[in-house]
């Protein structure tokens, strides 16, 4: 179970408290509407995005992707006005697409980490206002409005700490005391950065070795792995 799975990676299992966890490809198999959205907007405003660019910069913000890939191929800054506009496209066209499923395995892991009498944390870039609503939906009496981080309480988002501090915060618990569960480069910086164990789940087409070498302390290939690994052994 949890704390077994703990003590193998040198963790104080008496420690733990709370595990923060991603949502777009941890929770959410929502990565290939993502890649969908991109794609499609970026190519409306004459850019082009790769399927691994997608995955690349899955975690930072909108305008952080769309001013990389106007200076790289306009050879120039982006417009704030035209950050708005590409943004929103691209909101406009993964509204659009059918509804994500949950993430196989994500319930088993969360019953059994709340089964533990951990707190569930959400900390995640987006900014969708049904949010809550999804996540109650999707894994009810899990998630409380309390415990989540969105893209509204952050000025700097992932890879910076910011996300998975404030996180730690809402929990009221310290770096040593929490564990994160991240699917993306960026969002596993971010979670080392912060100071936390990592936890990384390849549910995408990234190789290892890149998740590896953004600093994740584990990686397995899939949340139904992670699971098996939390759930009490017969
Ligand atoms: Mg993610």
């Amino acid at each position: 179970m949890i704390f077994d799975f703990l003590q193998e990676h040198g963790l104080e299992p008496k420690k733990l408290k709370a595990v923060l966890f991603d949502m777009d490809g941890v929770l959410f198999d929502s990565m290939p509407n993502h890649v969908t959205a991109w794609k499609e907007s970026m190519s409306r405003y004459g850019l082009s995005i790769t399927d691994k660019q997608v995955y690349m910069n899955e975690g930072q913000t909108g305008f952080g992707t769309i001013a990389a890939l106007v200076r790289e191929q306009f050879g120039r800054d982006a417009t704030d006005e035209e950050c708005d506009i590409i943004y929103q496209c691209k909101c406009d066209v993964f509204n659009t697409c059918p509804a994500a499923p949950p993430m196989p395995g994500a319930r088993e892991a969360l019953e059994a980490i709340k089964t533990a009498g951990l707190k569930c944390v959400i900390v995640t870039g987006s900014g969708q206002l049904s949010l809550f609503n999804r996540l109650n939906e999707a894994y009810p009496s899990i998630f409380t409005r309390e415990l989540m981080v969105t893209a509204f309480d952050v000025r700097h988002g992932k890879p910076r700490p910011e996300p998975y501090l404030m996180g730690l915060k809402k929990a009221s618990v310290n770096a040593d005391e929490a564990i994160v569960v991240e699917n993306a480069p960026l969002g596993i910086q971010a979670g080392r950065a912060a100071g936390i164990f990592t936890v990384a789940l390849n549910t995408g087409p990234l190789p290892d070795s890149l998740l590896l070498e953004s600093g994740a302390n584990v990686v397995y290939p899939d949340m139904p792995t992670f699971a098996r690994l939390l759930s009490p052994r017969p």
